[in-house]
């Protein structure tokens, strides 16, 4: 029978609950269990695939083709575990369920009402995970913050699923400010939304203090008072460096083994040993190379959000532990070399470049004109969708001569259309049919031998996860490769062609697909592992 740890959060939104549960569900797994974890968002969107990623992050996509929250990535990464897009829910969904039920009858001519259906649908998806996946753990982090009007059915469902008699625990995580001026650490806040919790009828198990620095004592003491929590239950979770020591500032703390004892189950030994050793490597490593992303999704307004980017980040991160380098991410919004080209010259200084992925027209030309930079300058480029594609748009203007060439996406009317849009997505586009609609999940890739795809893969085929429109145009395929671009990467059918590459420079490739999905800091994606390699000069 599985346990369910449900995990809320206080105060501010943003706080690491997500990273908090990816730990908690690390260190149990040490301890011998199978854990997967869900996430919930009370948005009505039905997915995230919708979401700008200024607005709420990175789209997350899972294997089976969801467009999730990136909480989902991080408990891929931190668990090593696939999840599927039944791990992701919304309101929407909830919602969608319930009145599609009502529409086929399903009811039976009662009223259907907020309570019971909401909470009683909320439960069986809840349920569901646990069924399908037969894991001993499933960690339940519900999105938002305790007191919101939004989340409410999803903590009265939490309720619940604990007064039906599972194996359940709760975590509550909470914000502990020091205030600059007095130097101190206040835990009001964090009361309020515990009493806000308890409100609901829900009494936390543990609280998990999120803070700048580590909670002391007296604090411990106060809270464990004032929240009705015992102060061995309280949990520090203190600002980190590196996100992957947070497993381990837990198991110092016996996070996990109290977990069990509240339970009743016991531990298999404890096994960190190969996390440690790569957390400690990213710790002492002395090169220092500087990683530049050209993106254009971090402006809201003065604040810039790295978020846009997370899956990226965190697949440098892991590659750069395994070739004992410390990246440092330089961020560039691509617009600026729109506005003044002469700024390229700051991309000299890098060690590498990634063009991340995007959709639409604004800070295209900008990416281009970097990726022209990198190839000119050869300096390590690596190109993640959009960036395959823009890197396609690039050669075929500047080396293939095809002047104006572009994307559909951007310039319906292009001379060149180099990038077009897939043709089973016409249909689809035409009908403004725009919900979980792209090309995506976890799909074949043939890799070609002898190139440097094919070097880095060491294997005929691969899957990799996708989310796109768009594609090298089958017809420009000849000129692009008779120029020297090599199309290392197909779909089976040789139709659909899946990373490209220029191997005559240091490091020259693109991916149609984003292999930042597939990365573990235990196994680092091998392209991303290459890109790092090269920008290592190694
Ligand atoms: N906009 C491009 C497409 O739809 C690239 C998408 C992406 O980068 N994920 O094909």
């Amino acid at each position: 029978m599985a346990s369910y740890v449900f995990v809320t959060g206080g105060v501010v939104s943003g706080l690491g609950k997500g990273l908090t549960t990816a730990s908690l569900g690390r260190v149990l797994e040490s301890k011998g269990f199978s854990v997967t974890a869900v996430k919930i968002d009370p948005y009505i969107n039905v997915d995230a695939g919708t979401l700008r990623p200024t607005e709420h992050g990175e789209v997350w996509v899972t294997e089976d083709g969801g467009e999730t929250d990136q909480d989902l990535g991080h408990y891929e990464r931190f668990l090593d575990v696939t999840i599927s897009k039944e791990h992701n829910i919304t309101t929407g969904q909830v919602y969608r369920e319930v009145i599609e039920k009502e529409r086929r009858g399903e009811f039976l001519g009662k009223t259907v009402e907020v309570i019971p259906h909401i909470p009683d649908e909320i439960k069986r998806r809840i349920k569901n995970v646990a069924n399908r996946t037969k894991a001993d753990f499933v960690l339940v982090e519900i999105g938002g913050v305790v007191g919101d009007y939004q989340n409410i059915l999803f903590l009265e469902a939490a309720r619940q699923i604990k007064f039906d008699g599972e194996n359940t625990v709760f975590v509550h995580v909470g914000f502990l400010p020091v205030l600059r001026h007095l130097g101190e650490m206040k835990s009001k806040p964090l009361q309020h939304s515990v009493r806000a919790l308890m409100q609901t009828g829900i009494i936390p198990d543990f609280i998990v203090c999120r803070s700048e620095y580590p909670v002391d004592g007296v604090r411990k003491e106060k809270i464990a008072m004032f929240c009705n929590v015992r102060e061995n239950d309280i949990i520090s979770n203190p600002d980190v460096e590196n996100v992957y020591e947070l497993p381990l500032i837990f198991e110092e703390q016996k996070f996990g083994e109290k977990v069990l004892q509240k339970l009743n189950l016991k531990p298999a030994g404890t096994d960190m040993k190969k996390w440690k050793e790569l957390v400690s490597r990213m710790k002492n490593a002395q090169t220092v190379i500087n990683v530049g992303i050209v993106g254009k999704y971090f402006d809201i307004g003065d604040y810039r959000l790295s978020d846009s980017y997370i899956s990226v980040i965190e697949a440098v991160k892991h590659a750069s532990a395994w070739h004992d380098v410390k990246p440092e991410i330089v961020w560039i919004d691509s617009k600026k070399f729109e506005k003044n080209p002469e700024k390229l010259a700051e991309l000299a200084k890098l060690s590498g470049i990634i063009v991340p992925g995007g959709f639409g027209s604004t800070g295209i030309e900008g990416k281009i004109a970097a990726i022209k930079y990198a190839r000119e300058n050869n300096i390590p480029f690596f190109g993640l969708c959009y960036g395959l594609q823009l890197a396609v748009i690039e050669f075929a203007r500047n080396v293939c001569s095809l002047e104006g060439a572009n994307s559909t996406e951007i310039n319906p009317d292009t001379e060149y259309p180099v990038i077009d849009i897939l043709p089973e997505q016409v249909k689809i586009i035409e009908g403004k049919n725009y919900g979980a609609t792209m090309r995506l999940g976890g799909q074949k890739v043939v890799v070609k031998q002898n190139t440097v795809a094919g070097n880095l893969y060491g294997k005929d085929y691969v899957v990799e996860r996708f989310r796109h429109r768009y594609e090298i145009s089958p017809k420009y395929i000849g000129i692009l490769e008779k120029n020297g671009f090599v199309m290392s990467g197909s779909t089976p059918d040789k139709r659909i062609k899946q990373i490209g590459e220029l191997p005559k420079l240091k490091f020259f490739l693109g991916a149609q697909f984003h292999p930042e999905f597939t990365s573990r800091l235990t196994a680092p994606n091998p392209l991303f592992s290459g890109f790092i390699k090269a920008c290592a000069g190694k």
